[in-house]
């Protein structure tokens, strides 16, 4: 499989090339020259009940310039804690992804690219070095994937005071390769930060600099493997109560639209999907695009669910692309749904009380979204939300919304207790140049 660049400007790469330049050289995206189509599920094969094996047979789909035994190995070592789907109510399941070492579902996809540039890397005896602009979870994620990985130092750029305290521990605490960079503007100041560093050829060359934000195939690729996943779990969790054939809902709690533009790319490889929703926080940049036919990037709001506010949603290229720039065809398959503050609040009462699960933040608004969708209130189709957080980090949220605490993870006891090291910096290109030249 080889993947093009949007603009069409660059030549097309191997999975090796994009998962080290990250964006093509014309400024644009990659994405897949071609979706490939998986003629039957793997585990309606009979072929394997096991998440990495299924990860494997998607990834492999993709790439060809790592062997499919490397692909699983890599499977096994990056996805080596629980997914499990879990009922809240009639046709209505959260897919947990949200039990690895950040507790949220970013580690799967920085887990799997750390590991995938780690195989290239020690093969060529070459160093690199990342940069990342993150809203909270992308951070820690890509620190705790990148930790301690031989030839790689990470710079993480964060907006100073705009991330929980928890997120902000988790990347500021592991020292080693990995740099903390605080940064006095918005998570979009920091993106901005970031590509522009990614297209300072000198720079690039100098530092054979690349990133790990979620337009990497690298992060993105891995994404699409759950989603087959999911839906193998659904149809074992429905049995043969449900309509065989009919496929499922599936709510994604979207910020850059990387893990809904994922979602897309597994229904087009044949994953029983009929239809997505797309919930957003106030940054409501996507769900008026759906009404209006208007794309408006802007400065993004802080709410809640802060991994979401996002006024530029970066991967939106991509799922523009999935529908040939058409929005009517868009609109056939996604509902664009944005919830307030409010409604998350009481979205996270409400399940609370009907079924005593408490949701993060984020994954309340995929559930509420959900909810709005429908006339009824309770999903008429089986509905998968994806559980991209895990409530213990947004411990103000939830006391905001419950009146009570919840158990801190190992995970997160560990981070709490390190001193925080951070590098502060003004939003301002020439200091991060500088610092990355150092
Ligand atoms: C990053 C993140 C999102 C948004 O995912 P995108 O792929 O950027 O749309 C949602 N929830 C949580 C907890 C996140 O960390």
């Amino acid at each position: 499989m080889r993947f093009r660049s949007i603009l069409g400007q660059s030549s097309s790469v191997s999975f090796r090339e994009a998962l080290f330049h990250g964006l093509a050289p014309d400024g644009s995206l990659y994405i897949p020259e071609s979706i490939p189509l998986l003629k039957a599920q793997p585990a309606d094969r009979g072929i394997t009940h096991r998440f990495p094996d299924i990860a494997t047979e998607v990834l492999s789909a993709f790439i060809d310039d790592l062997p499919t035994e490397e692909i699983h190995s890599i499977a096994e070592r990056a996805f080596s804690f629980p997914i499990p789907l879990v009922k809240l109510e009639q046709n209505l399941f959260l897919l947990e992804l949200f039990h690895g070492p950040t507790l949220a579902f970013k580690d799967i996809g920085a887990r799997f690219m750390a590991r995938a540039l780690s195989y290239f890397l020690e093969r060529e005896e070459r160093d690199l070095t990342i940069a990342v602009a993150t809203s909270g979870d992308t951070g820690s994620a890509v620190a705790h994937g990148f930790f301690n990985v031989p030839n790689i130092s990470v710079f993480v750029f964060y907006p100073s005071g705009k991330i929980s305290r928890l997120q902000e521990q988790q990347m500021t605490t592991l020292g080693g390769n990995i740099h903390a960079v605080e940064v006095e503007g918005t998570f979009d100041d920091c993106q901005h930060l970031v590509k522009r560093a990614l297209g300072d050829r000198d720079l690039v060359l100098a530092r054979n600099l690349t990133t790990a934000n979620s337009i990497n195939l690298g992060r993105l690729l891995p994404q699409v493997t759950y989603y087959f996943w999911a839906t193998h779990l659904l149809q074992q969790a429905i049995g043969s109560a449900g309509q065989p054939g009919t496929g499922s809902v599936v709510s994604v709690p979207s910020g850059n639209f990387g893990n809904l533009t994922a979602s897309v790319y597994s229904k087009r490889m044949g994953a029983p999907i009929t239809r997505f929703i797309s919930a957003s926080n106030a940054n409501e940049v996507v769900p008026e695009y759906f009404k209006t036919g208007i794309f408006r990037p802007r400065p993004s709001l802080q709410t809640f669910s802060n991994a979401m506010d996002v006024g530029n949603p970066s991967n939106f290229a991509r799922l523009q692309a999935l529908y040939g720039d058409n929005l009517h065809e868009m609109q056939r398959e996604i509902a664009a749904v944005s919830v307030t503050d409010g409604e998350t609040l009481d979205e996270m009462r409400r399940t609370y009380q009907q079924s005593g699960y408490v949701l993060d933040p984020h994954t309340a608004v995929g559930v509420a979204a959900s909810r709005k969708s429908q006339s009824s209130g309770s999903p008429s189709k089986p509905t998968v939300v994806v559980a991209t957080a895990h409530p213990a980090k947004f411990p103000e949220v939830v006391a905001r919304a419950l009146n009570t605490t919840i158990p801190v993870p190992h995970q997160l006891e560990d981070a709490l207790q390190r001193p925080k090291h951070s590098i502060q910096i003004p939003a301002d290109y020439m200091r991060v140049r500088e610092l990355l030249l150092s």
